[in-house]
């Protein structure tokens, strides 16, 4: 697959307000298309050709207020999709699509099974200014026309075969046609919309399963990973040979009863456990021991064969699917994945402050590269929340575009980017914009991401965006640890670098701004909701109203978790899924909000945060001191 966009664009489009005076166009330079114009499609339209003038149509009927009609014949004014254009799409590559003006008329056309579709969400988007900003915010401006360029002729090829991520909006159907998510993982994408990538099976840590890994045990320990001194069924061994045989027979049945022929891709994944135990006998040694002394290489030779298998069977839309990461992260040498094996890469060790072609980074950096340079079929299970505090800010908003564009140009097919996959048990930070700019980035790693955001923060904050702008650049700004890295899985809640008083008084003045230029409830709520989150990063840091200064601390973290509560929360930390109306008060009070998930005085730092903080709370005479001090600092 090949890349990019040509866009020969003339002017930016204009896009007026309702009932508007005519736009000033020039009849040399642009067509103006107005209520009657028609959506052109074949005698016999397709299911995809039908999809895509039903959007045009339901679509530009808002824009202009009326009807607009679909037929199978117009001399002029029409909009022709599919078969009915003119478009010339022979040397487009698979699920793109051309959308050009031919003597003033517009034609569109897409290629394989999505091309189309999503051709009519980039004529809206470019021409309407329609963005598709979360599942419940669409921005779609009403005039009495539009203007296109009259030497318009876009090209578009995907920069990825599969695109994924979580949280809420990414799982709703217009969302992921409007920006480009494929993945049939976390979405469903009907056939007339060009279907999905679907992974048969499972997704991930499949190959205690489908090696039987379990059920062997006893009656076959030589199945198992021999690690550590011992068979252990936490892995197989992946140079036995029955375990191979064992395995196929399983892929081969999966495909049996889900193989769909007319599927863009389907994957069946064969990756490892998510431990260390990989196979150390004396046949697995000696193969890896002769390819570059890398687990890898019993790994990628035990998929390769599944995929021979795979492909002498028939199933030419099918990919088997193995990760690269912890132990295989690095490629072996001497062997080579399959054309339909893909290597599934987790940059799951990796800086979050810096892009992974930073000197932080290099480890991961130097693995992709190396697969890059063997590998057809090269995907990526990257991440964008923290896992372990999920209710404080994530600062990565300065790598995202990078990292997708560093994909993008190491070969890279496939992105799934993990957010936060539990969001309906815990959204108090700034969830629908990552998606949004993650969903963007893969949709067009070389987009102006900047303005997609500001778009976003004005359309999801209101009026009041371009001061969660400048909140978001300080965090982006303030990305890192003391040491200046952050890692999610390690990292502790303040991931990011110290902010002083007065700068944590500026970034409360522009939430306050924000939230008094909200025009509506919604607007005011996302504004609160994301202001959780750094509302809980000032608790931990002791700093603004949870100083320790501040007589009323207490209160204020008790009146932090009310708010948390209140939003909806009820998991303070990946798996750990409790019932947080019985944490101790005393915990909630005294301890900061990093401690509050073990719930009870189960820990020994959260009893001495407990004990101390009563004590000075029993001594009124330097309570009420600094108490007085505090007020002066902050009056
Ligand atoms: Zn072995
Ligand atoms: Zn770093």
């Amino acid at each position: 697959m090949k890349k990019a966009v040509s866009v020969i664009l003339a002017l930016v489009l204009i896009m007026l307000p309702v009932f508007s005076a005519v736009p000033a166009a020039s009849e040399n330079v642009h067509i103006m298309i107005d209520k009657t114009w028609k959506i052109l499609l074949p005698e016999n339209p397709t299911d995809a050709e039908q999809f895509t003038a039903g959007k045009l149509k339901k679509c530009l009927s808002e824009v202009f207020g009326a009807e607009i009609e679909a037929v199978s014949s117009a001399d002029e004014k029409f909009i022709a999709v599919g078969s009915a254009s003119a478009c010339d799409v022979s040397g487009v590559a698979d699920n793109g699509y051309r959308i050009m003006v031919i003597d003033g008329n517009i034609h569109i056309n897409g290629t394989a099974q999505r091309g189309l579709q999503i051709a009519a969400y980039r004529f809206l988007e470019e021409f309407c200014g329609r963005k598709v900003y979360t599942s419940k915010i669409t921005a779609l401006p009403q005039s009495e026309s539009i203007l296109v360029p009259v030497d318009t002729d876009i090209v578009y090829e995907p920069y990825f075969e599969s695109t994924d991520t979580d949280w809420r909006s990414p799982l709703d159907t217009e969302y992921s046609m409007a920006n480009g998510l494929t993945n049939g993982s976390r979405r469903s994408l009907s056939p007339e919309m060009g279907g999905s990538v679907d992974y048969l099976g499972g997704f991930c840590h499949t190959i205690g399963w489908l090696c039987e890994t379990e059920e062997y045990a006893d009656s076959h320990p030589e199945y198992l990973a021999f690690h550590d001194g011992e068979r252990t069924a936490e892995q197989p061994c992946l140079t036995n040979p029955d375990v191979l045989r064992i395995c196929t027979d399983n892929v081969l049945r999966i495909l049996e009863e889900q193989h769909n022929p007319d599927a863009p891709l389907q994957i069946v994944s064969v990756t490892q456990n998510d431990n260390y135990s990989n196979c150390e006998c004396e046949n697995c040694k000696a193969f890896e021991d002769a390819h570059g002394g890398k687990p890898s290489a019993s790994m990628l030779n035990f998929v390769n064969s599944i995929a021979d298998a795979v492909k002498e069977n028939g199933y030419d839309n099918v990919a088997i699917d193995t990760f690269a990461y912890l132990y295989t992260l690095e490629a072996p040498k001497g062997i080579t994945p399959r054309e339909n094996v893909i290597i599934r890469m987790c940059p799951i060790n990796c800086c979050m402050a810096h892009a992974l072609d930073a000197v932080c980074n290099r480890d991961f950096y130097k693995a992709l590269e190396d697969w890059s340079g063997i590998c057809k079929r090269l995907y990526i299970w990257d991440y964008a929340t923290h896992y372990l505090h999920p209710c404080a800010i994530l600062p990565n908003f300065g790598i995202i575009q990078r990292n997708i564009q560093i994909y993008y140009e190491h070969n890279v097919k496939g992105v799934y980017v993990e957010g936060n996959y539990f969001i309906d048990s815990c959204d108090t930070e700034f969830a629908e914009l990552r998606a949004y700019m993650i969903s963007k980035c893969m949709q067009d790693p070389y987009c102006d991401l900047d303005s997609e955001i500001n778009g976003f923060l004005d359309a999801y904050y209101g009026p009041g965006g371009g001061y969660m702008r400048r909140i978001i650049d300080i965090f982006t700004k303030r990305a890192g640890t003391f040491d200046g890295h952050m890692n999610f899985l390690y990292g502790s809640w303040a991931v990011m670098r110290p902010i002083m008083s007065a700068e944590v008084r500026a970034i409360d003045n522009l939430w306050k701004q924000a939230e008094l230029s909200a025009k509506t409830g919604e607007q005011f709520a996302n504004i609160k909701r994301s202001e959780l989150s750094w509302r809980w990063w000032k608790a931990n840091a002791a700093k603004g109203e949870f100083s320790h200064l501040n007589p009323k601390r207490a209160d204020m973290l008790e009146e932090l978790y009310r708010d948390i509560l209140n939003a909806g929360v009820t998991v303070l930390q990946e798996f750990v899924d409790e019932d947080l109306t019985e944490i101790d008060r005393d915990v909630i009070r005294y301890s900061p909000p990093d401690q509050w998930h073990v719930g009870k005085e189960s820990s020994a730092l959260v009893r001495d945060f407990i004990k101390i903080n009563k004590l000075v709370e029993k001594a009124p005479f330097i309570f009420a001191l600094v108490g007085y001090i505090y007020n002066l600092i902050h009056s």
